[in-house]
């Protein structure tokens, strides 16, 4: 694309009338950071830091080389966003040097939030590396696979530990660093209202929690067919999540997979989104659609698939077969 074409989609988003929202993009590494940024991202809306972990042969990542690459991301977006999310491994994914243990149910085992808390000294590592990097400014930082108030506020003191170190340390970080849970399984929607109160954003991820919702494995081909974000149980989730979030003064981001598809933009921002984060190639024909809606409306269609009995309905009024 040209510099022209660039520069027109790094502007931020409204729709015709006149309501802002923020196109971020999800980034699995530093260079895809650089490369979603150049494609007009206002930020980074998922920065999943498991490739760090993945990348490794010999053991789990220290805090420097975690902080050169989290501070280097933060570089890239230049004070926009960037939402680091902690460790999610387990489910399918492993490690070359970390024997996780055999598990009848991976997606239903120990992953993501639950192997922090236990990996206490690892979690630490990385709580510091995001918070060392945060003094570049725009840095954030999420929880994945909450499912308790208990499990977000073992969490929220870790982070605090962790603080509390670096000021006796004077390593300088960002005190106000915004801490955010990703919505994902059914018990976060359940507890949106609680969760919502102790923190400053939250993120659906649609990919898991389309799973959990129904109970439809996400890799599993043989049901591909079943897996539909726009079964009227997930986006009643959604809504759920984003009225609970709103109630609190808490702001609602989507980061699945789900949201990079700009037909299904008129339905997100009809159920109150306040930003979407997609894969960067996503972001320009996203950030179109946006400009050519209208709140009124996409409010209507938003509240008709709420109230749609089928999975068919909701297809038929978002347009999309
Ligand atoms: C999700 O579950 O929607 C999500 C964005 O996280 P991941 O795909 O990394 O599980
Ligand atoms: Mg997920």
């Amino acid at each position: 694309r040209s510099a022209a074409a660039d520069a027109y989609a790094s502007q931020p988003v409204t729709t015709r009338d006149g309501r802002a929202l923020a196109v971020l993009a999800n980034a699995g590494s530093v260079d895809e950071v650089e490369r979603a940024i150049r494609s007009g991202a206002d930020g980074i809306g998922l920065f999943r830091s498991e490739f760090l972990y993945m990348q490794r042969q010999d053991g789990f990542p220290d805090e420097q080389v975690q902080t050169a690459a989290y501070a280097r991301a933060a570089e890239l977006c230049g004070g926009r966003p960037l939402v680091i999310r902690t460790l999610d491994i387990g489910g399918d994914k492993s490690l070359p040097y970390y024997r996780f243990p055999e598990e009848e149910n991976p997606f239903l085992g120990w992953r993501a939030i639950r192997v922090s808390l236990e990996l206490r000294d690892m979690f630490r590592t990385q709580l510091r590396a995001i918070l060392r990097a945060s003094a570049r400014g725009g840095v954030r930082v999420m929880f994945p696979m909450i499912v308790s108030l208990a499990e977000l506020r073992d969490a929220l003191a870790l982070l605090e530990e962790c603080k509390e170190e670096l000021r006796r340390q004077e390593v300088p970080f960002d005190d106000r660093i915004p801490v955010g849970v990703m919505i994902e399984t059914p018990a976060a929607v359940f507890m949106a209202d609680e969760l919502a109160a102790e923190v400053d954003f939250f993120s659906i991820g649609t990919n898991d929690l389309t799973q959990y919702v129904l109970a439809v494995d996400r890799g599993n081909r043989r049901i591909a067919a079943m897996y539909d974000t726009l079964h009227p149980a997930v986006v009643r989730a959604m809504r759920l999540t984003v009225d609970a979030a709103h109630r609190h003064g808490c702001e609602v981001g989507i980061c699945g997979e789900f949201a990079g598809c700009a037909a299904h933009a008129e339905l997100l921002v009809g159920l109150g989104f306040d930003e979407l984060s997609v894969a960067p190639p996503s972001v320009p024909a996203v950030k179109e659609r946006i400009r050519g809606l209208e709140t009124p409306q996409a409010e209507l269609t938003a509240r008709r698939a709420v109230e749609a009995a089928t999975a068919s309905e909701v297809h038929e009024l978002i347009g999309v077969g």
